[in-house]
């Protein structure tokens, strides 16, 4: 969905004069993009409607102006499109929490929930997992497994087959134990099962919890909304959590749909590891979505994997805290990252590279670390614009096309601006300097 829309909005960069011909057509692309992610027709041509009327084309002067309205507002729309308006359960500390995790079979309860519980222990909260998952022959073993490799305290039985009893006792021993979040996994069935319900309710009622998160995969598209609305009649949905949003062109289906129901996505899951999952904030979704990229969530991922810029590239973090950000250093945290190895879905995060697999983007970063070995030690630190006769001999240098040079500069300007703007924002906010540890 990302690379879609982001390309439609790039080739409007292009146009150099913007009139409605030209916003129709833009405007044409961006749908056809929504609704080849699966989002519902009825909310692509809502969104049609609400940027035509709010975007005047004519009555706007320079070209630039234009586009940026129309960026604006497709973003706006958007981010209308997700924001359920409502919010979600926060933990407290100093108090047990006691989550419940509900959702069908294989659509990743128990990877999630290991997930879930990780994100809080990085927060500092003190985390506990119970399998209440009886149903399926194993479930104990893998979320033991699981708790396991993220030393994570974790409760369950082999013998008693009531989920509702394990459960209560599980939460039970760790609220003695004083734990803040106590997490319960639940068995998923299939949608038709009454008993799928019946179980959920009982679980629910032993354990009393403060939320209950809906587990869903994202690739049932559109049938999301009606999947949703119905464990949301059951059981007292607090939260919605999205997963397996790494391979799936529906994601956007799944996504609106869900919004739509009016229940808050916290979370996403963004492939099997522990450290792929993000906290949902629409704002940032969107424009990754649209292609700016999202670095406050790529120097979140940097932390949960240790990468420790202030140690790898203490250079680096001195010239970006002054503001100064160079090819060099582009071309250092290309190699940070490129180090940490399919850890994390990381790249696609740079601005301009939403939208790419771990490997298409690994290859392009791969072909752009050719050209910068090709550039002298002054072009990597120059601050003006290379002239014609450069770009070609990089581009001779490294076996490239100049063009593929031009895009690397780009992607250069691109990742700069938005690194400075990150750090001044996070100075306004008076921390100072980027917070890595
Ligand atoms: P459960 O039956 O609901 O507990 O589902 P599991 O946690 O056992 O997950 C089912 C499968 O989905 C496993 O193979 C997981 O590794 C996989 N899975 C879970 N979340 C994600 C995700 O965000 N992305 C991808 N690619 N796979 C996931
Ligand atoms: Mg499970």
């Amino acid at each position: 969905l990302g690379s879609k829309v982001a390309l439609a909005l790039r080739k409007m960069t292009q146009a150099t004069v913007i009139d409605q011909t030209v916003m129709n057509e833009m405007l044409s692309e961006i749908c056809k993009a929504l609704l080849q992610a699966d989002v519902n027709v009825a909310q692509v041509k809502h969104l049609r409607e609400q940027v035509k009327r709010n975007v005047d084309v004519e009555a706007l002067a320079g070209g630039l102006n234009k586009r940026k309205m129309l960026e604006q507002a497709v973003c706006n729309e958007l981010c209308a499109m997700l924001d359920p308006g409502k919010e979600p359960y926060q933990p407290k500390k100093k108090q047990p929490n006691v989550i419940m995790f509900v959702g069908l079979q294989g659509c990743g309860k128990t990877t999630t929930c290991t997930k879930y519980a990780y994100m809080y222990k990085r927060k500092g909260f003190k985390c506990a997992l119970v399998c209440a998952d009886t149903f399926r022959a194993g479930a104990f073993d893998q979320l033991k497994q699981n708790a396991t490799k993220a030393k994570i305290p974790f409760y369950g039985s082999y013998t008693e087959t009531d989920p509702a009893q394990i459960a209560a006792e599980g939460v039970q021993k760790f609220k003695d134990e004083g734990y803040e979040i106590i997490i319960v996994d639940t068995s998923g069935r299939h949608m038709q099962e009454e008993a799928l319900f019946e179980e959920m309710e009982q679980v629910a009622q032993l354990t009393q919890p403060d939320d209950v998160v809906f587990v869903m995969d994202s690739s049932i598209g559109q049938a999301a909304h009606e999947q949703a609305t119905a464990f949301k009649s059951k059981v007292a949905v607090g939260s919605v959590i999205i997963t397996k949003l790494d391979g799936h062109a529906k994601g956007g289906g799944a996504l609106s749909a869900v919004a739509a129901t009016g229940a808050p996505i916290t979370n996403i899951g963004t492939g099997e590891h522990i450290e792929d999952f993000e906290e949902f904030e629409v704002k940032s979704f969107v424009s990754r979505m649209l292609g700016k990229g999202n670095i406050a969530g790529l120097m979140e991922k940097m932390k949960a994997a240790d990468v420790d810029l202030e140690k790898q590239a203490p250079e680096m973090m001195k010239r970006l805290q002054s503001g100064q950000w160079t090819l060099r250093d582009m071309r250092e945290q290309f190699q940070a990252v490129l180090k940490m190895g399919p850890l994390g879905n990381i790249m696609n995060q740079f601005p301009g590279m939403s939208g790419l697999d771990f490997h298409e983007s690994g290859v392009r970063i791969k072909k752009w670390m050719t050209m910068m070995d090709s550039m002298t030690e002054a072009e990597l630190d120059e601050t003006k614009s290379f002239a014609p006769s450069r770009i070609v001999r990089i581009a001779r240098g490294s076996g490239h096309h100049p063009q593929e040079v031009v895009e690397l500069l780009e992607q250069f300007k691109l990742m700069q601006t938005t690194m400075q703007k990150t750090m001044k924002k996070n100075k306004k906010m008076g921390k100072g300097q980027m917070d890595l540890h």
